[in-house]
């Protein structure tokens, strides 16, 4: 394995190194880039890629694979979603992260108050001055630019891993992870959005690239570090470079429909107060009809309502909100498609 460290200096002079894992296999072949760690508040990608490269160390496999797990250490140590090298760092002590103030930024440059281009993941194919830009120009010259598949690695707040991609033609790549969903996001991206990795990298023909979301932020969640690595091995596998079985979840990767009518795409919300008690997971298809949810009184202990799945489908992206609003989303409701893996 080879190890690649670079320096790079905040506008303060604090110097921060950033560095590459390369595993090369045993015979030449596909270029496979994993970068993760460019939003400070999502550590599942920097916790396991390390470990991942030294299994990967050990295989017989063709090609080679570069793995940047901390692609953004200065907003890592501070488990803020970037690093803003120009403000006052020391309002970071003022912060706590609560994921009922999730916008919240102590400099108001959170998403909800601006585009900032502190956010590296908006910053690829760009140049610009900052700590940010120098660290993704140098990993686009030197690990993205040359790769065939580059796999960014993120963390939603959600329960479960899914999948954001931009591009079609990444599909039967996405079919083979294992990971339970992909969103489609096929529109055409304001010039800031476009900036993401993933599209970016996917952008050129022949080229291929979208992201993982792990399903925590500002924590670990370590039972989804192997689903990470299998990801990884069966991409391998699909690109020729490693000869395995694959290992494949428990139903195909559903695809969220791409075009969303009333017939296929729905918000179910809350009519009362309450507390609200789910009775089907994530990801689980139901037939239309089934029960999926109850708000229960909290002074009277009645039952307020009840809802049901308004056609075959999946519940998608629970509120964590332990009480309801009327109005108020309780989850979205999908009938997604599935995309095969074939090898
Ligand atoms: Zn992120």
């Amino acid at each position: 394995m080879k190890t690649d460290r670079k320096t790079f200096s905040d506008c303060k002079g604090n110097p921060f190194q950033v560095t590459v894992l390369t595993v090369g296999g045993k015979r030449p072949g596909p270029v496979f880039t994993i970068i993760s760690g460019q939003h400070g508040m999502e550590h599942s990608g920097p916790c396991f890629l390390p470990e991942l490269a030294e299994e990967l160390d050990q295989l017989d496999f063709e090609g080679t694979v570069h793995v940047c797990p901390c692609a953004n250490p200065g907003a890592l140590a501070m488990d803020y979603e970037f690093y803003p090298e120009r403000e006052d760092l020391s309002l970071i002590k003022d912060y706590y992260y609560s994921r009922f103030r999730h916008d919240y930024s102590p400099w108001g440059i959170g998403r909800k108050d601006m585009n900032t281009d502190y956010n590296m993941n908006r910053l690829w194919n760009k140049t610009g001055k900052g700590i940010a830009y120098d660290i993704t120009g140098w990993l686009w010259k030197n690990y993205v630019d040359q790769a065939d598949l580059t796999l960014d690695i993120h963390c939603a707040q959600n329960s479960r891993p899914f999948i954001f991609n931009d591009f079609p033609k990444n599909n039967p790549l996405i079919a083979v992870t294992g990971i339970e969903i992909t969103i489609p996001h096929f529109n055409k991206k304001d010039d800031y959005n476009a900036g993401n990795l993933g599209f970016q990298s996917a952008r050129r023909d022949d080229h291929y690239g979208f992201c993982i979301e792990f399903s925590i932020q500002h924590g670990l969640k370590d039972h989804e570090y192997p689903i990470g690595k299998n990801a990884v091995k069966n991409l391998m596998i699909k690109m020729g470079m490693l000869k395995a079985q694959p290992v494949l979840g428990p139903h195909p990767t559903y695809s969220l429909p791409e075009v969303q009518t009333e017939e296929n795409a729905t918000s179910l919300r809350a009519s009362h107060f309450g507390h609200v008690r789910y009775f089907v997971e994530d990801c689980v298809p139901v037939k239309k009809g089934t029960l999926l949810y109850e708000v229960r009184d909290i002074q009277t202990l009645e039952v307020l309502e009840r809802g049901t799945a308004p056609f075959d489908g999946i519940i998608w992206s629970k509120t964590h909100k332990p009480l309801t609003e009327p109005g108020e989303r309780l989850f979205s409701f999908y009938q997604p498609t599935e995309l095969k893996a074939e090898f």
